[in-house]
């Protein structure tokens, strides 16, 4: 197993801690559970602490290091071993990419469902935020897409969790634990992947709305209605300016201030007209002042804009993003409560979000303050906005974890009986806090 001491540079920083690298002891490379085993006997004799790492991507630095501890990357773990069409599951090495799962797929007719923005993420990855994406709202987040794997324990034993069955009753569910656990608990090695049979035909739609209310009642009416788009997005002109200003292309010209970006899919042309044809006229009744059908070719544009939101803030300056879910009633004046604040704390903000789950990011932007007043002012703004998101019934994150940036605010959400449950898992699968300590929070 490759092991360096001399850590690149890329391996201290995460998305968020970009100026002030953490400090590693050593940095792993390994290619097989069995090394993996190895690497955390290892740890385990010389008490270190361990870190897992997969193509940190991740928005709460939840792989920064501290204390000198080792770091696992999985990224040479990059193999996906075969497509397994008796129980359509795709075996994979947890360092696989959502890009090479895309690419290998692409020659067959099925596809792996969970869509988050950032495809260079690893599965191992997205199975440790329980990454949510475009196609939440009709396919669930990438826990319900992982059938089994692999989970490297604390004490280096490893065990199978999940299986290939469609039912279970044998006992706790140990697969769901680990998913979202931000490697506290163990480190996923192998992974069974569920896949599907790709729809045959498609349609995106895009609706321009003159204020975020006409989109709240789309909202509302496209969920409670019998259509089932796989994907809804929210996009306003704040999100759209940095995207289209970072891969340098504009977005065809629809009347409005705040859109709806839908795709809808179907087996038979005559079924996806008829759900076209009713979203559509749900749009209208809300108050879409344009609704308008995308080629293919203007469809991939338009969702190359919205997956490019985030790149265009990065590439802005210092930002930081907030991943608060509400119950979808409550989405649109959590938009308008996220707007207020911005405006309160004078920090510029951009929204766009997964509109059918309750999900909006919220970017606030550093522009040209000083250290002092943006830290300043990043504090205020989360202490007015997550007791209000705690207080209409929402979570402090939807889908991109806890880590280090939120670890603070849990306790507006999980109550102490709650936090000592947490703690006892870990205890239990952990007793010396060895597994990426302090990150979601402290034991
Ligand atoms: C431009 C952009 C767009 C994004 N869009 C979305 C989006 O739409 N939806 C969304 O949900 N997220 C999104 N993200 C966030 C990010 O892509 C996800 O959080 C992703 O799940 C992280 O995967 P990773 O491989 O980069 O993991 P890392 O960032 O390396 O690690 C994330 C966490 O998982 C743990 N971990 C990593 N590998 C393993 C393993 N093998 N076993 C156990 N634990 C492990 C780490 O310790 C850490 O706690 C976006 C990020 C960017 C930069």
């Amino acid at each position: 197993m490759k092991i360096e001491k001399n850590i690149p540079d890329k391996y201290l920083k995460t998305y968020m801690e970009e100026d002030r690298p953490g400090s590693a002891e050593l940095i792993a490379f390994p290619t097989s559970t069995e090394e993996v085993q190895e690497f955390v006997r290892d740890a385990v004799l010389q008490n270190k602490t361990i870190i897992p790492v997969g193509s940190q991507t991740g928005l709460t630095s939840a792989t920064y290091p501290v204390d000198n501890a080792w770091l696992i990357s999985l990224e040479h773990m990059n193999q996906i071993h075969d497509l397994d069409e008796q129980t359509m599951t795709l075996n994979v090495q947890a360092g696989v990419t959502l890009a090479q799962i895309r690419d290998y797929l692409a020659d067959t007719p099925y596809f792996y469902a969970p869509d988050p923005g950032n495809k260079n993420a690893s599965v191992g990855g997205t199975a440790g935020t329980n990454a949510g994406g475009m196609r939440a709202i009709s396919y669930g987040v990438t826990r319900d897409n992982i059938r089994g794997y692999d989970v490297v324990l604390a004490n280096g034993e490893k065990i199978h969790v999940g299986s290939l069955n469609k039912k279970d009753a044998t006992g706790y569910d140990l697969k769901d634990l680990f998913i979202g656990a931000e490697g506290t608990l163990g480190i996923i090695t192998e992974m069974q992947l569920k896949i599907m049979p790709r729809p045959a035909y498609e349609q995106s739609i895009i609706m321009g709305f003159a204020s975020l209310n006409g989109v709240s009642n789309a909202i509302f009416e496209v969920v409670k209605s019998p259509i089932q788009p796989v994907a809804l997005e929210l996009l306003e002109e704040s999100g759209i300016e940095y995207s289209e200003a970072f891969i340098n292309q504009k977005m065809e010209k629809v009347e409005g201030e705040a859109f709806l970006l839908t795709t809808l899919v179907d087996n038979a042309p005559d079924g996806l007209a008829f759900q076209v044809k009713a979203i559509e006229e749900l749009g209208r009744r809300a108050g879409a002042t344009e609704v308008r059908e995308l080629s293919p070719e203007e469809a991939v544009n338009m969702w190359l804009i919205r997956d490019n939101i985030l790149n265009g803030v990065v590439a802005q300056g210092d930002w930081k993003m907030y991943d608060p879910v509400v119950p979808n009633h409550e989405f649109t004046d959590l938009v308008i409560k996220a707007k207020e604040l911005g405006t309160k704390h004078r920090l510029q903000t951009a929204f766009f979000g997964h509109a059918g789950d309750g999900n909006i990011h919220i970017c606030v932007m550093r522009e040209d303050q000083s250290d002092e007043v943006w830290e300043d002012s990043k504090q205020a703004y989360e202490h007015d906005l997550f007791p209000y998101v705690s207080e209409v019934g929402g979570l402090l994150s939807a889908e991109h974890g806890v880590g280090l940036e939120k670890r603070e605010y849990l306790p507006y959400f999980k109550d102490e009986a709650y936090m000592s449950v947490l703690r006892s898992i870990k205890s239990a699968l952990d007793p010396d806090n060895r597994m990426n300590p302090g990150k979601m929070f402290e034991v």
